[in-house]
């Protein structure tokens, strides 16, 4: 058993923080079109969705800027859906929430005449939704419906528990009262006025209501209009004199904060015919505004609100707890809005503008909550939701910021008329449907055993039963047992009289009578005292049965509980064996990325160590080059070292011999001189040994040469007249300097400036100069080195080649100071005689080489 409120409707809940939100369910009906010729600007494309299409006329207006708009919504309902249907898929559930005390919001939007009033109320033969809904709030209510009066509206938007003689005395006085009429009890006839709305075809009920409750059904009917409320159900006295406008209702809160009208008529009501015959009174008084639109339809938003009150039952089954707290209420609104269309499609006038300006004005306001409210729950903000700019929007409050379910049918008219207004409830609906109303939660109750009206039930007929089989409750007791009961009594005395003065007889009948009176209190004593303790038995059997239960229902709440629990861990191992599959599959690829790399490694190693061998190995054979190398080089110095004193001492030898052989002839000369000069003639210096003096001028030469010559100013081999300037300037010369030639250390060189020095003429030299120069040295007799420069002039052959033209040669002659036999000549300043200059005539004459030499003779 579930309880939504103590007495209180709807009730506000605490704002736990984890309360479950639904959204708005938003339904759409789509209406089928007056006419077959009519154009149809919307299309359901499926269960859920519709698809609008701009109509012909627009199109062309607006240069095709029209899309091809798609709307979802939770259901979608199309032409061919019948009142039934709608009621199963969109009313039924929220009948069963009212059942078990849950609050729920049913309203219809749309343009006029899209078929909302269709759908709330219905037409002849075709129920919508509110007689449907009471029909099968009835079915399921009907016998567990508490007696008339047992529940009473406080006035202050709760309800009581009357005692039953209060409730009995109400009772009366009703069916006294004969000015009040009737309401028809649910075995009277319906009104033959709407009879064929409130019978559908099947009957629908709920198969889960408690049984141990006593119920009450309460309705009430308002009309909002102009942003007045109107109590449609108020027994207003007429006075036809002057007829007064209807008084308007303001809006309260209650203690829990709940909106309600105050002073609205409640009205019982214990069945389906009777609630509707209220509607349908309630419905008369309605003041339709005719507009050109729609001359059916209402200008209007209409409230039909159903009550349901319920108490448990006491612990017999057989009444109801007269417990004010244990009252539960809950109730179901049924709105039919008013159309939704834009105030100059109307076209109305004076008061009519103001009617459609003020109900637009409403429905804005509804608009504008839907949108704060959705942006406050899809952002977090917390902006005010202005409610209470209009009734409609006060009164429904608590559905919005409370809990109850909230559902909306969006009616469709698919005639290309509506196009525009219809995008803008589509706009809206959408918008609806993402507006979030907090779930109603079940509230079970504890303390009294559920199945209590069955046993009683039972009771009450095993009770029937048994008094029938008795023979009725009139002769109450069994004949067999009545037998046994008699028999075991003492037996009558005989009671026969016969006798005016007998006083025994009456004495005796007294005595036994007595007896007999005493054993039956006896007898009824101890049934009293089974009968209680029998009670008392059960009682604790009762008791035992509902811990019993209450144990169960905790268990299974924990259960539920661990059940969720259950779920939570599973999705989450889902979610980590997910986790963990991707993170090894991530591993899998590091781990082949990682072998690659190793073999990229193992590869790069093995190549830096091949060539670091081969490093190795170049750099050893290297050594060993080197090493042979040093080795070639040390054999070819030593070679070259003896064959170069191989050398010097054969040509010493040669030079000695050459030496020896002209210190001969010189001998020869001198004798032959001596021989022919007599002894007058000459100096006579006595002959110098051929042998010594040479070796020791030799040696003095190789002293000088081995040591480090001074640099001296030398002479030019020219004379001092013979073109001096010109052989010292410009001209180019080829110096040729034999390498067996000797440096000597004499004052007069020859200077050649821009010489180039060889020691044997090749031709490359002599390509580049003009003149040549040969100095020839050789050992004059007298022992003097002398040192003769040929001089020529270069030439081109014809044969490409290089010849020399020799033109003049100088001697220079050198003697040693040391020599003791010799006059020093050269540097006393005799000059010229000391420098013979023998000029001979040159002929020309090329050799093979390009060159010739031509020494004077
Ligand atoms: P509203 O209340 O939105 O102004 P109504 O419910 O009065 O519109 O509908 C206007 C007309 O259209 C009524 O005559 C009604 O019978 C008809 N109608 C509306 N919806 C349907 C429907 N689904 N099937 C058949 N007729 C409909
Ligand atoms: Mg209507």
């Amino acid at each position: 058993m579930q309880r939504a409120g103590k007495g209180k409707t709807p009730r506000r809940p605490k704002k736990p923080s984890n309360i479950e939100k639904d959204p708005v369910g938003v339904y759409c009906r789509i209406r089928p079109l007056s006419g077959e010729d009519e154009e149809c600007c919307v299309e359901m494309i499926s269960s859920s969705t519709i698809q609008l299409h701009a109509p012909d006329g627009l199109k062309a207006n607006r240069n095709g800027e029209y899309k091809e708009m798609q709307y979802s919504f939770k259901k979608v309902f199309g032409i061919k859906t019948t009142q039934t249907e709608l009621f199963e898929d969109v009313a039924k559930p929220l009948i069963e929430d009212l059942i078990h005390c849950k609050n729920g919001l049913l309203f219809t939007y749309g343009v006029t005449g899209s078929g909302k009033t269709y759908t709330m109320t219905g037409s002849p033969g075709e129920g919508g939704l509110l007689p449907r809904s009471l029909d099968m709030l009835f079915n399921s209510i009907g016998p567990f419906q508490a007696k008339r009066y047992v529940f009473k509206p406080d006035d202050k938007n709760g309800i009581e528990i009357q005692n039953q003689v209060d409730a009995l005395l109400e009772r009366q006085k009703r069916d006294s009262q004969a000015s009040v009429p009737k309401t028809p009890s649910s075995r009277q006839k319906a009104d033959p006025e709407f009879a064929d709305m409130i019978n559908p075809d099947e009957a629908c009920k709920s198969e889960s209501v408690d049984e141990d409750c006593c119920y009450s059904v309460f309705v009430s009917y308002i009309e909002i209009y102009n942003n007045y409320v109107y109590d449609l159900l108020e027994d207003a006295p007429f006075d036809p004199i002057r007829p007064k406008p209807p008084q308007s209702k303001i809006l309260r809160e209650d203690q829990n904060h709940n909106m309600y009208v105050a002073g609205c008529t409640e009205l019982e009501v214990k069945s389906k015919e009777e609630a509707f015959e209220v509607f349908w009174k309630g419905q008369k008084k309605r003041r339709i505004a005719n507009t050109q639109l729609n001359r059916e339809s209402s200008r209007s938003h209409s409230v039909f609100t159903v009550k349901l009150a319920q108490a448990p039952l006491d612990a017999d089954g057989d009444y109801i707890l007269q417990d004010k707290s244990q009252v539960n209420v809950s109730q179901l609104c049924l709105v039919d809005l008013a159309g939704s269309e834009r105030t100059n499609r109307t076209r109305a006038e004076g008061s009519r503008l103001r009617e459609a300006g003020n109900i637009n004005q409403s429905l804005m306001t509804l608009r504008t909550c839907m949108e704060v409210l959705r942006e406050n729950q899809m952002f977090g903000t917390n902006r005010m939701v202005p409610y209470r700019d209009s009734k409609v929007t006060h009164l429904f409050k608590n559905y919005f910021d409370g809990e109850g379910k909230v559902r909306m049918i969006v009616c469709v008219n698919p005639k290309a008329e509506d196009y525009e207004e219809t995008l803008l409830v589509m706009r809206f609906a959408e918008m609806t449907q993402e507006v979030e109303v907090a779930r109603p939660v079940d509230r079970p109750i504890y303390g009294l055993v559920p199945g209590r009206r069955q046993r009683n039930q039972a009771f009450k007929d095993e009770l029937s039963r048994r008094l029938e089989e008795r023979g009725g409750p009139v002769n109450g007791e069994d004949p067999v047992l009545l037998n046994q009961l008699i028999e075991s009594l003492p037996p009558l005395p005989p009671c026969e009289l016969s006798d005016p003065s007998d006083d025994q007889t009456l004495p005796r009948m007294i005595e036994v009578l007595e007896r007999r009176h005493h054993i039956r209190q006896m007898i009824t004593e101890q049934f009293n005292q089974t009968a209680n303790a029998m009670k008392s038995m059960l009682q604790q059997f009762d008791s035992q049965i509902h811990s019993k239960e209450t144990v169960l229902f905790d268990q299974r709440s924990k259960l539920g509980e661990k059940d969720k629990v259950i779920i939570n861990q599973k999705t989450e191992i889902e979610r980590l064996e997910k986790k963990s599959k991707t993170l090894e599959y991530k591993i899998d690829i590091l781990q082949k990325t990682t072998e690659m790399y190793e073999q990229d490694k193992r590869s790069l190693q093995q190549e830096l160590e091949s060539r670091e061998q081969r490093l190795q190995k170049e750099l050893a054979e290297r050594r060993r080059m080197e090493q042979r190398m040093q080795g070639m080089v040390t054999d070819t110095k030593m070679k070259w070292e003896k064959e170069c004193e191989r050398r010097v001492n054969a040509k010493q030898l040669e030079m000695q011999n050459k030496l020896w052989v002209k210190d001969e002839k010189l001998k020869q000369l001198k004798a032959i001189v001596t021989e022919n000069g007599g002894p007058g003639s000459g100096p006579t210096e006595p002959p110098v040994k051929p042998d010594r003096p040479s070796r020791e001028r030799d040696r003095h030469v190789a002293q000088k040469r081995s040591a480090s010559p001074t640099p001296l100013s030398t002479v030019p081999p020219v004379r001092p007249m013979h073109r001096r300037s010109r052989s010292a300037g410009g001209e180019k010369w080829v110096d040729h300097k034999p390498p067996t030639n000797l440096d000597l250390d004499t004052v007069l060189q020859p200077i050649l400036p821009n010489a180039i020095k060889v020691s044997t003429p090749n031709e490359k030299a002599l390509s580049k100069c003009h003149k040549y120069v040969l100095r020839h040295q050789e050992l004059a007799s007298d022992g003097e080195i002398e040192t003769k420069l040929i001089k020529g002039n270069v030439f081109k052959t014809r044969g490409g080649g290089q010849a020399v033209q020799f033109t003049d040669i100088e001697t220079l002659k050198q003697e040693c100071p040391t020599a003791p036999s010799r006059k020093r000549r050269s540097g006393s300043g005799e000059g010229p005689t000391d420098f013979n200059e023998n000029r001979a005539p040159v002929a020309n004459a090329s050799s093979a080489q390009g060159y010739q030499k031509r020494r004077r003779p």
